[in-house]
């Protein structure tokens, strides 16, 4: 899994207006299949997983997650088993996104949100251990120390690249956000935009996957305002806006992660966030994998979104 993504400077009259260079740094081209930071973030767990004897990772995720899909094809790749809790309904198993991850030989195990809830909880992931022994278990999200490890690199290849000022990725656990200030040690600005409601938490979680000495880093900060309603919520009006961007800049984009960061970008241009003269680089994080489940629950129309893969990936 050592690979890099490519660069690309994106163009459009707001940034010429404002004197703003940006680019973006396309991890979601990273793998033809591992989703974007999922890619990142799993590299070393993978390697830990292999190094220390276990013949498979375990995971947890929603019944659409990106890690999930991700975690399936990578440990298929590395030649290791994989186990997927998901929180809901055994139905779920014939949606696009688990319907890939099974046919990579992920092992689904459906539970209520009840038990979900359990995931960080030291005694139930304690019992989950002694039933599954030979699986490393990794947190939902793949956000784990490894994690922090992979993301890292995402911040060399960007120097070795260009010089930059500003950096702006979208948030969900927040383990993506972490690993970029652990491999940037306090030399550009880097902003993370939430795409939940009521992400203040974020701010503790991120502190706390922080090695020691890095938890006094100051040089990031989190924009609260672009969630458009929640977690995988948007209307019509967001959605919009997106896509009208998303086509200016031909950038493909999904509306949970890589829309809102998109929608961040443009107003922060707008409101003249940045300097003139400045480099701001966003960072794709991928999922388009997900546009598939949107279109099968009617939460975006096939037709708008031209980045919905029509074929399956194997
Ligand atoms: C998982 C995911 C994120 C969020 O990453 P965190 O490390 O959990 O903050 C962002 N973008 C995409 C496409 C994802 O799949």
């Amino acid at each position: 899994m050592n690979k890099t993504s490519p660069i690309q400077q994106l163009k459009h009259h707001l940034f010429t207006e404002h004197g703003i260079n940006v680019f973006v740094k396309r991890d979601d081209l990273i793998h033809p299949i591992i989703s974007g930071n999922k890619f990142r973030k799993l590299k070393y767990s993978l390697e830990h997983a292999r190094n220390h004897g276990f013949k498979g990772i375990l995971s947890f995720g929603g019944a659409f997650s990106n890690h999930i899909h991700a975690l399936a094809y990578a440990c298929k790749q590395a030649n290791l088993k994989s186990l997927g809790i998901i929180r809901g309904e055994s139905f779920y198993a014939k949606n696009p996104t688990l319907s890939d991850a099974q046919r990579w030989g992920m092992d689904l195990k459906f539970v209520n949100r009840e038990t979900y809830k359990k995931r960080y909880n030291n005694d139930y992931l304690t019992d989950i251990q002694n039933e599954f022994p030979d699986y490393y278990i990794v947190p939902e999200g793949g956000s784990n120390k490894h994690a922090l490890q992979g993301v890292a690199e995402v911040i060399d290849e960007i120097n070795n690249e260009l010089q930059w000022d500003h950096m702006i990725t979208p948030v969900g656990s927040g383990g993506t956000l972490a690993g970029l200030i652990g491999g940037d040690n306090n030399k550009h600005k880097l902003i993370g935009i939430a795409v939940l409601k009521q992400a203040e938490y974020l701010n503790n979680e991120i502190m706390a996957l922080l090695p020691e000495n890095k938890k006094h880093f100051d040089n990031w900060q989190l924009a609260l305002d672009y969630h458009c309603g929640g977690y995988a919520k948007f209307n019509k009006e967001a959605e919009q806006k997106m896509l009208t961007f998303a086509k200016q800049l031909n950038l493909p984009i999904e509306p949970l992660y890589s829309g809102k960061m998109i929608l961040a970008l443009f107003d922060f241009i707008a409101k003249g966030k940045f300097n003139k003269g400045s480099t701001v680089v966003i960072l794709h994080t991928g999922g388009l994998q997900g546009l598939s489940g949107l279109a099968m629950q009617n939460k975006i129309k096939a037709n708008e979104w031209p980045w919905l893969p029509g074929q399956q990936a194997l």
